[in-house]
């Protein structure tokens, strides 16, 4: 460890009314937003509250015209025009709204000795131990032949079913418990029990047919629209504060919506600001950032060439690639928080430490640093100072140690077009685990550092 004093988030912390309320409105944020399609709907709702309106509905991008654009309801970006012009750069804080979870196959339903199940199909990094023997909930949406789109949230409300998927019994678990780990519970036995009640049936696999019959009458599905579906299996419940003195918070899916939350609270606050600020609500990072609502997309780019556009009554493609090339980002994502329950791999030099504030990491990555956007000194510099002059608790990590693995997020992403970015999140507990773990300290030190760096002067 340095020297240097330790100087925790909480010392002379003084919350703000808003940011009490804030936290509430996290927790809510966090219970109702398990997917990327219900944590979009919540932030546009917001947005649109708060006076942002649609790309295709405006007619300028005048200084503190606030524009928003949604990304196939998965994702999404929100800017507010700045007294400087575009292409003069802008400042970014970039999130992102998927999560680690398990996905229903396109054919899901199956009966095996009188129960019905629905095949998984798990997305991104999961320790799939972890989601055998607890309550879930279905989230979704099933998109019927016609076009027609039903909403699915099963196991949320008190009066809801939840569902689980079985773990072998202790008794008969010598052989599962001599296996590694990661061979216990394998990804073709993540299979969710889905019923058994077969008495309204006749012919064969009845309970797989009362199930059929139930999703036709309660939802208008038939097994072949599985095929147009997306639908996950969450973790069901609400998230809440967590230790005797309620300084943590606990829930699902707070890598990445504790940033993604952050980010809009910072904007939230912004009227009329010097450089044109957006925040961006990614999907699919969780499994590289591909398809068309991941970071790999050309969204951000694309909606910049519509500012542009707007600004200057015409597009101007060297315009677009100036704002891109000038802009000033922060990839905001979390960092693995130091716990020492796992010291060993740790480097306890360079760990994020939960209650000692936001965490920049220079470069993300695995082995020797690939797949990182390793940022530049001279930005660091720049974050450092403007996080100093807001009075934000800051501090810096690696993932971990050197060879224990490694991870990578959004920044190279931005990083092709020239700006400068670099990692900003806060340390998590038991990350992609059905229940994650973040400090409320550094979390409303989050909200202040995204803010100071979308507002600051320079
Ligand atoms: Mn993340
Ligand atoms: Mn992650």
């Amino acid at each position: 460890m340095s020297s240097k004093k330790v100087k925790l988030a909480w010392d002379d912390l003084i919350v703000s009314e808003k940011e009490r309320r804030a936290m509430a409105e996290y927790l809510a944020f966090l219970s109702e937003g398990k997917t990327e399609r219900e944590s979009w709907k919540i932030l546009e709702s917001w947005a649109q509250k708060a006076g942002f309106i649609a790309l295709d509905e405006v007619q300028g991008f005048k200084p503190g015209q606030k524009v928003s654009l949604a990304v196939r309801g998965k994702a999404g970006i929100l800017a507010i025009a700045g007294h400087r012009p575009l292409d003069e750069g802008f400042r970014l804080v970039a999130a992102h709204i998927d999560a680690p979870r398990l996905d229903i196959k396109q054919h899901p339903l199956y009966e095996e000795e009188g129960l019905t199940f629905f095949k998984t199909h798990y997305y991104g990094g999961i320790k799939k131990y972890q989601w055998t023997a607890l309550p879930l909930a279905l989230h979704g949406v099933v998109i019927l032949r016609d076009g027609h789109k039903v909403e699915i949230i099963i196991g949320e409300v008190d009066d809801d079913p939840i569902f689980t998927i079985t773990d072998l019994l202790p008794h008969l678990a010598k052989e599962q418990n001599d296996k590694k780990m990661h061979e216990g519970i394998t990804g073709e036995g993540l299979n969710l029990l889905l019923g058994h009640d077969p008495s309204n049936e006749a012919g064969e696999e009845r309970a797989k047919s009362a199930i059929l019959h139930l999703l036709k009458e309660k939802y208008g599905i038939e097994e072949d629209d599985f095929v147009s579906a997306e639908l996950e299996v969450v973790p069901a419940g609400k998230a809440r504060y967590s230790g005797l003195d309620r300084s943590f918070i606990a829930g699902y899916g707070q890598d990445d919506r504790v940033c993604s939350f952050a980010a809009w609270k910072a904007i939230e606050k912004i009227e009329q600001p010097e450089w044109t600020t957006i925040v961006l609500f990614a999907d699919k990072e969780e499994i590289g950032s591909e398809s068309n609502t991941g970071m790999k997309a050309l969204y951000l780019e694309n909606f910049i060439a519509e500012l542009i556009t707007l600004q200057n009554g015409t597009y101007d493609g060297l315009k677009v690639r100036r704002a891109l090339a000038k802009a000033k980002a922060l990839s905001a994502d979390v960092a693995a928080g130091y716990d020492p329950n796992y010291a060993e791999v740790m480097d306890k030099r360079n760990s994020a430490y939960l209650g000692r504030g936001v965490v920049i990491s220079k470069y993300t990555g695995s082995r020797g640093k690939s797949g990182a956007s390793d940022a530049n000194p001279e930005f660091i510099a720049e974050v450092r100072r403007i996080f100093d002059e807001a009075k934000v608790s800051w501090q810096t990590a690696e993932l971990g140690k050197v060879d224990q693995g490694g991870g990578g997020t959004i920044a190279q992403y931005m990083a092709i077009y020239g700006m400068e970015v670099l990692d900003c999140g806060v340390g998590i507990l038991s990350m992609h685990a059905p229940w994650e773990i973040a400090s409320v300290a550094d979390l409303i030190m989050m909200m202040r550092a995204y803010h100071a760096f979308l507002v600051y002067e320079d």
